[in-house]
């Protein structure tokens, strides 16, 4: 049986985007493997949001080359984001490379390696490109991504993906249903609902569908078997029926990934994201008004072209008013297409370097503080153990905030809830003990 050795780079729709082809690639006959130096295929899933992981691709595939020689019928992929951006010029760049797929064209990997020509598929799908009937493997069986939607139109001027995973483009309610139906008959206890900006679902759909009707329907079917989270909604389409959604339905988590990227409102502006800091912070504000307990998370850029120190400092300064549960805080790095590459007052890497080590710092802070609340609680915690990845406690979980448990306690199956007291905490993880 051909073995396939998969990388992925990058987010997690290139998570789902690797399960899926790992589901093709089975269905196909082949097996995973661990090692390069065995595989028959070699696919690298590709994320083009930020220059190092682009470039880190570039320098995986160089080292492949004396890999190729000595392999003889070794084939060669890159698929995801990077594909979609630079297509042919990769082909031409690496000449023992065997073919490049967009991300909406996952399903030409199996003719394209029955093909004896090397071959690029990075076509645009007009709808969702991922068919129902296609397969997924999924890493977990306790939880698992469902995408509702693909791409993104707001062309924010730092980002990527509207050049890469194209225009926004929303799946099917009924395909959605009947694939969290399937997940919950699997006993998968948590579905999270993917999609760029994935409150602004089914408006493009004929005839349109709302986000909250999708997540009435899926709480329906969820009822108190299965959580649900959704991930990355944005900050303009949060509305008041959305935040009472998450107050009301049994099933949704309360836990929210809201990307603020600035606290400044001449860098909000300059990146176009369609909503000022005030406004960011009246979100936050009815959030937290329906849902006291909510956990809020964002992403933030550092370094934006032309941020001054002071702009800067607006954004520590929202970040402590807000008192965000945790972030993802990255360099900015100019982006091929994108208008803020083209932007004079681009700041140095030593610049930048600062200000992500003190927006991190900051972040730590917060995140303890916020964490060292659940002191003394007692919190429900779905058993997993896909993040066991500190050894403290015999089980880990998540809360419904999202948080990861470490705790004490009797044998327990994975996929069990069970309630956990608190007993300490760290910037990324809670402690506890099972509480009978
Ligand atoms: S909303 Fe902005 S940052 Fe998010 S995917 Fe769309 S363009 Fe990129």
């Amino acid at each position: 049986m051909p073995k396939l050795k998969l990388v992925t780079f990058g987010c997690q729709a290139n998570d789902l985007d690797s399960e899926r082809i790992t589901g093709l690639l089975l269905r196909e006959g082949y097996t995973l493997t661990e090692q390069e130096e065995e595989a028959d295929l070699i696919l690298l899933n590709t994320c083009a949001v930020r220059e190092k992981a682009e470039h880190k691709v570039y320098s995986r595939l160089g080292s492949y080359q004396a890999l190729k020689r000595r392999r003889a019928g070794l084939k060669i992929g890159v698929c995801g984001c990077v594909a979609q951006q630079e297509g042919q010029a990769l082909l031409n760049r690496f000449p023992y490379l065997d073919f490049v797929v967009g991300p909406s064209q996952l399903t030409a990997i199996p003719p394209l390696l029955a093909g004896a020509t090397r071959g690029v598929a990075t076509a645009r799908a007009a709808g969702y490109s991922y068919p129902a009937t296609a397969p997924v493997q999924r890493q977990s069986g306790i939880r698992a991504w469902v995408s509702i939607m693909e791409g993104c139109d707001r062309f924010c001027t730092f980002c990527v993906v509207p050049f890469t995973r194209g225009r926004e483009r929303s799946r099917p309610p009924q395909e959605i249903i009947e694939e969290i139906r399937g997940l919950k008959r699997q006993g998968y206890r948590e579905v999270t609902l993917l999609g760029q900006t994935v409150n602004s679902y089914g408006r493009k759909l004929t005839p349109p569908v709302s986000f909250v009707k999708l997540l009435r329907h899926i709480d329906e079917l969820a009822g108190d078997y299965m959580r649900v989270r959704f991930t990355s909604p944005h900050p303009s389409d949060v509305t008041d029926e959305l935040a009472s959604a998450i107050a009301e339905l049994p099933s949704l988590c309360e836990q929210i990934h809201l990307p603020v990227q600035s606290g400044s409102d001449r860098i909000l502006h300059r990146m176009k994201r369609g909503y000022t800091r005030d406004e960011f912070l009246e979100k936050v504000a009815l959030l937290r008004a329906k849902t006291p307990d909510i956990a809020i998370t964002t992403d933030i850029i550092v370094g934006f072209p032309g941020e001054t120190k002071e702009e800067f400092r607006a954004t520590l300064d929202l970040m402590q008013e807000v008192g965000f549960d945790g972030a993802f805080i990255f360099k900015y790095s100019p982006r091929p297409h994108t208008e803020a590459e083209q932007m004079p007052d681009q700041l140095s890497e030593d610049v930048k370097g600062r200000r992500l080590e003190q927006a991190l710092t900051l972040l730590n802070r917060l995140s303890l503080e916020r964490n060292r609340a659940y002191i003394g609680r007692t919190v429900e915690v779905l058993v997993n153990r896909e993040d066991a990845k500190v050894d403290v406690g015999r089980h880990t979980g998540r809360t419904r905030q999202n948080k990861i448990v470490h705790f004490t306690g009797d044998e327990l199956a994975d996929g069990s809830v069970v309630p956990v007291a608190i007993t300490g905490a760290t910037p990324l993880y809670l402690q506890g003990a099972i509480a009978c």
